[in-house]
């Protein structure tokens, strides 16, 4: 029987696991390498294309054939990467590759075919990143079944045996490259709603490796008078010992970073406080969006329950001490922090082939968002809520300048749909530009445009009452509808295009471009 995977789709690591049918729960499927992650790196090596370990430790040798942290271009239209030859490959593709070689490693432990995934995506992820990740699966020839939330399936592979009615659960994940923070409360059924969720897309491991790298150049430069930054070859090997130093710092008190570039040498003592002291900014924006999330749920650190702490990051004694200081507790290590995602992605994809239907009104059938094609119906076992609000940009009288008006705010269960009503401006105005956005904020500074349409209006006097409704369903597809309210009669349908992500020809073409693409 063909399996079904549910794959964690990391900035630095991936995992992928499925449901063991002899024992009910979710496994680990380990690589070919025998381990449990495979380094999210991709190397471009004449004909062949290497995934993992190897990858990873050849780019220091061939910085520029080597590919890594694709995942913070996700949904980015002008990112490229150029490999030695001239080929250039999308985000997408690069994680297509990732997810190949996942898949193929899966399809040989499993000895059988793989059909169908549902990938993990960072619950801050915009919708754009969302489609380029299903973009990716398919072009890496999955039948993706869903995207979902890394905290939602990490809470769903804790509560799968652990959680109890009537907890609110914190996830704390912290990766290479993205923060996430999501707040779930636990029902009398057993479902796991998400109250509330927020968190930075480019923050993370990867960001306390930058700041150690400027410390490390900066004595490095006082020692031999050298400014090694232009040295890209020595800065990729800085990137590398400085991580490993990172990661020794988390058990040992002080390291020594032996540096060699430009002819010269130097050695740079770290001790874990000046670590800390490198890393302030980072952590300073943790605490800030605990607090955003704290106060998004309506909740005080009393009413948790429980923190897990998900993602690499998170084996930072500076995290456990945040978090102990923040939401005066003992945060809970009990999942793997990296396998929790993974795992909870299997349980989940098994869930989506082999459960139940549910009821036509279930709710929970909004628990996944992103424009997956929609998988066959299960029990699904959480509700999800969107992650940025969703607008439109109007007029505003008082400061005479346009704003972004939100019709449904974040952190609203989805699937949802919404209405707000404004006024047309002139006599007989015939036609409005509807601009959809996605964001927080009023100003349209701080959002991103995700769609327009010109709505054709019938004539009215100035001031006449309109109706926008948006909605966000089971997939995360956005749609919209104009209302008249004089005539009460439906004027026009937003159609959102994403400009950001492939089209389904492109995603075929490049399907087919990567046919030839069989990593190692
Ligand atoms: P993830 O994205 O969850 O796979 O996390 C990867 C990140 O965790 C990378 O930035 C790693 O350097 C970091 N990491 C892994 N283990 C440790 C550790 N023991 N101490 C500090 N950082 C770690």
């Amino acid at each position: 029987m063909a399996k079904v995977l549910g794959i964690d789709l990391g900035t630095t690591f991936s995992a992928a696991a499925y449901m063991d049918p002899q024992t009910g729960m979710p496994k680990i499927i380990p690589n070919s390498e025998g381990k449990t992650t495979t380094p999210s790196v991709v190397m471009f090596d004449g004909d062949d294309v290497v995934v993992g370990e190897q990858a990873k430790s050849n780019s220091m040798l061939d910085p520029y054939n080597v590919v890594q942290f694709v995942k913070r271009n996700m949904g980015n239209p002008d990112y490229s990467f150029e490999r030695d030859n001239g080929e250039t490959y999308k985000a997408e593709d690069i994680s297509a590759i990732i997810l190949k070689r996942v898949v193929a490693d899966a399809e040989a432990y499993l000895d059988d075919k793989v059909t169908g995934a549902v990938i993990t995506v960072p619950a801050y992820f915009s919708d754009a990143q969302r489609k380029a990740t299903i973009n990716a699966g398919q072009i890496a020839g999955l039948n993706v079944l869903a995207v979902i939330n890394e905290p939602t399936a990490a809470a769903l592979s804790f509560g799968m045996s652990k959680a109890a009615a009537g907890q609110n659960i914190m996830v704390y994940d912290i990766g290479g490259g993205t923060f996430d923070v999501t707040i779930i409360h636990v029902a009398e059924d057993g479902k796991m709603n998400v109250v509330a969720t927020g968190g930075d897309r480019n923050l993370g491991g990867f960001d306390c490796d930058n700041a150690l790298m400027n410390y490390v150049t900066d004595q490095f430069e006082e020692q031999t008078g050298v400014d090694m930054t232009d040295d890209d070859e020595a800065m990729q090997e800085l990137r590398e010992k400085c991580e490993s130093a990172k990661i020794s710092l988390s058990q040992r008190e002080k390291v020594t970073v032996s540096v060699s570039a430009c002819g010269k040498k130097a050695k740079v003592e770290v001790t874990r406080a000046k670590f800390e002291d490198l890393c302030a900014g980072v952590f300073d924006k943790t605490r800030t969006i605990v607090e955003i999330v704290m106060d998004d749920a309506q909740m005080r650190p009393s009413d948790l329950s429980k923190v897990l702490l998900v993602g690499g990051s998170s084996r930072m004694p500076a995290i456990r001490n945040l978090v102990r200081q923040q939401l005066q507790m003992e945060p809970s290590c009990e999942l793997n922090p990296d396998e929790a995602v993974a795992l909870g992605a299997a349980y989940y994809a098994d869930l989506l082939c082999n459960g139940q239907a549910p009821a036509e009104s279930e709710p929970a059938r909004a628990a996944f968002s992103g424009g997956a094609p929609r998988a066959a119906a299960a029990n699904i076992p959480f509700t999800d809520v969107n992650s940025h609000g969703l607008g439109v940009v109007i007029w505003d009288e008082d400061s005479q300048s346009e704003i972004n008006s939100i019709i449904i705010p974040k952190n609203t269960p989805i699937p949802a749909q919404e209405t707000n009503q404004y006024s047309t401006m002139q006599d007989n105005q015939r036609c409005i530009d509807l601009r959809v956005t996605e964001g927080d904020d009023t100003d349209l500074g701080y959002v991103t445009m995700i769609g327009n349409a010109e709505i054709q209006l019938r004539p009215h006097p100035a001031g006449s009452p309109v109706a926008v409704t948006l909605g966000l369903d089971a997939n995360g597809v956005i749609c919209g509808e104009v209302y008249d309210l004089i005539d009460n009669v439906k004027v026009g349908e937003i159609q959102i295009r994403r400009q950001a992500n492939m089209d389904d020809g492109e995603v075929e073409q490049h399907r087919r471009n990567m046919a030839k693409i069989n990593p190692v």
